[in-house]
């Protein structure tokens, strides 16, 4: 850590400011400018409080060299990226981008079959849908719970395909663990830090979804939260950030964002192109970008009635829909580093 001294700092505050440190059983070094002095703090392992300073005058401004968080980032996993193995050559982290599809909730016994047998003679593997909704009123369709649960476990099985379905609190997080291969922790859920321990100390992969007002940093804390309880399966989701009122769009997709935790994170990085868009004309351009774009895999709803859908019905594609941008995905994927993943040619 830097203290940067204000100019005309006297004697006496530098000195109580190195007093300070060595009280805390750190070395301070002082370096003399021609207009103010700049100390620096050393013999310390990992990040100080700075608010222990607040107290000192003369105090400009305090630089930390080292980092508050731990685990999350790339320099502290050797630069290695974490890869997140669901089995059966399903991967994410490496040079491949995956799909998860299918609809916001589970809405029927029926519906996710009908899904799940359409996406996966699509060859898609990833099998998407809520049981637990954690919905913005509290009118809306709050999903069907454990029996939703039971009919998205059913679904898969039957079409062997991976379930990536939410938690939303304890209770369901009981639940979905036995069920899921990869837990969702949604948007409105990011800063609920009980939770995220809780996902920490299970084995099931998490899919972190960023908040929609959340920065790069409070996200990177959020991953810190299930990382040090000992889970380093996560992937992170970008979902879209909010902007501002007015404008015609509710989310923008923060592609730098996502570069700069592919760079300076291990974890893999996908992007969810239906909530930000909640337009479904909008979702295979988004798709497309954000395949061009190099991320690690795509979320999609796809409901097998969108217009009748009991959640984010305006964003789902049809079947259709999602065939005509599979095709579109499937011609310029082999362009990229990280082409998508077909299991089996698309009919
Ligand atoms: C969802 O995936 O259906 C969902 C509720 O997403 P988000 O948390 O990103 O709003
Ligand atoms: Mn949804």
């Amino acid at each position: 850590m830097l203290i940067i001294m204000k100019i005309g700092a006297t004697k006496q505050q530098i000195l109580d400011v190195v007093q300070a440190i060595e009280g805390i059983g750190y070395q301070a070094k002082i370096s003399k400018g021609a207009q103010r002095s700049v100390i620096l703090v050393h013999g310390n392992i990992g990040y100080i409080d700075e608010s222990y300073f607040k107290k000192f005058m003369g105090i400009r401004d305090i630089i930390h060299i080292s980092k508050r968080l731990k685990l999350v980032y790339r320099e502290n996993n050797g630069g290695a990226d974490t890869i997140v193995d669901l089995g059966d050559n399903i991967v994410f982290g490496d040079r491949s981008a995956q799909i998860i599809a299918g609809p916001c909730s589970v809405e029927s016994r029926e519906m996710i079959m009908e899904t799940a047998d359409f996406l996966s003679s699509r060859g898609i593997k990833l099998l998407r849908g809520g049981a637990f909704k954690p919905r913005t009123s509290p009118y809306s369709f709050q999903g069907l719970g454990d029996k939703g649960l039971s009919y998205i476990h059913d679904a898969a099985k039957k079409y062997n395909m991976k379930i990536v379905t939410e938690a939303i609190d304890e209770y369901s997080l009981s639940q979905v663990m036995d069920v899921a291969d990869v837990i969702q922790i949604g948007a409105r859920n990011m800063q609920n830090y009980s939770l995220l321990k809780k996902c920490g100390a299970i084995k099931n992969p998490i899919l972190l979804k960023r908040g929609f007002t959340a920065s790069i940093d409070d996200l990177y804390a959020s991953l810190e939260y299930i990382l040090s309880e000992g889970n380093p399966n996560i992937i992170v989701c970008e979902r879209g950030i909010r902007v501002f009122e007015g404008t015609k769009q509710r989310s923008i997709i923060d592609f730098l964002g996502v570069s700069d935790l592919r760079e300076e994170s291990h974890l893999p990085v996908i992007i969810d192109t239906s909530h930000a868009t909640r337009e479904r004309a909008k979702v295979p351009g988004l798709s497309r970008a954000a395949l061009a774009f190099g991320c690690d895999g795509l979320m999609v709803e796809v409901h097998p009635d969108p217009d009748k859908a009991l959640s984010d019905g305006p964003q789902s594609l049809s079947f259709n829909d999602f065939d005509l941008m599979l095709i579109e995905l499937k011609k310029i994927s082999g362009l990229f580093s990280k082409p998508l993943k077909f299991y089996k040619e698309q009919k």
